[in-house]
């Protein structure tokens, strides 16, 4: 079954009739500013090496994704039945390398995490986070790792979204941007889902594990084979 004979059965099969996109999209995006800006609004009198949790958080944000991404998300194991399915199974043969760009909003119910697990995240993971560091650091860490953790959330969701753009949208003029999208291109080809360029906010672990493949030597040798 071709892409667009996928899509359409997708549409029909599993997409909601009532589903609404640009309100998904609202509400993944509040629930992740609002408890990025509650946990904020606890930090005061910062001291300088509490700041130290934006870097290490967006670190270790980087590798949870990347673990996930690699792992549960594209190889069937035991309990991520579920992720795997939504995403290999149906992101992937919804979007493709020659298919990247979704057609109508309905099409963000396969773009965007779906909300129970950004609830998860915020009513969950948060509090999780709170228990399990507030013993050991201040409690200006503690809310900046919070705040650090939705922000990197919401920064995939954004990041992702914009690799799903058409190319010419204004977003993809900015280099940052184009450059996200044709790294994560390149992930969607199916012969490579499973081995390269599963980082989506910035390609921090995909270096480190040599799973980088770089969207300039992609695009310089898909020119000398055209
Ligand atoms: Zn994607
Ligand atoms: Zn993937």
């Amino acid at each position: 079954m071709d892409t667009s004979a996928f899509r359409q059965k997708f549409r029909s099969e599993k997409i909601p009739r009532n589903y609404s996109g640009l309100f998904h999209l609202i509400l993944n995006f509040s629930f992740l500013v609002f408890s990025t800006l509650l946990a904020l609004s606890q930090v005061f009198e910062l001291k300088v090496w509490e700041i130290m949790a934006i870097p290490v958080t967006l670190v270790l944000g980087n590798l949870v994704v990347f673990t996930l991404h690699r792992y549960p998300l594209h190889r069937p194991m035991p309990f991520f039945g579920f992720s795997y399915k939504i995403h290999t199974k149906w992101h992937h043969r919804f979007f493709t390398d020659e298919k990247l760009v979704f057609d109508l909003t309905r099409d963000f119910f396969i773009v965007f995490f779906p909300t129970w697990i950004v609830l998860g995240f915020v009513f969950l993971v948060l509090p999780g986070i709170y228990l399990l560091l507030s013993p050991i650091f201040s409690a200006n860490y503690v809310f900046l790792t919070m705040a650090m953790g939705s922000f990197y959330f919401l920064s995939y969701e954004v990041v992702h979204f914009a690799s799903h753009l058409p190319e010419d949208h204004f977003l993809i003029k900015i280099r940052f941007f184009k450059f996200m999208r044709d790294y994560h291109k390149i992930h969607h080809n199916p012969k490579l889902m499973r081995d390269c360029n599963f980082n989506i906010v910035f390609p921090f672990f995909d270096i480190i594990f040599n799973t980088y493949l770089s969207p300039r030597k992609q695009n310089a040798s898909s020119n000398i084979s055209s």
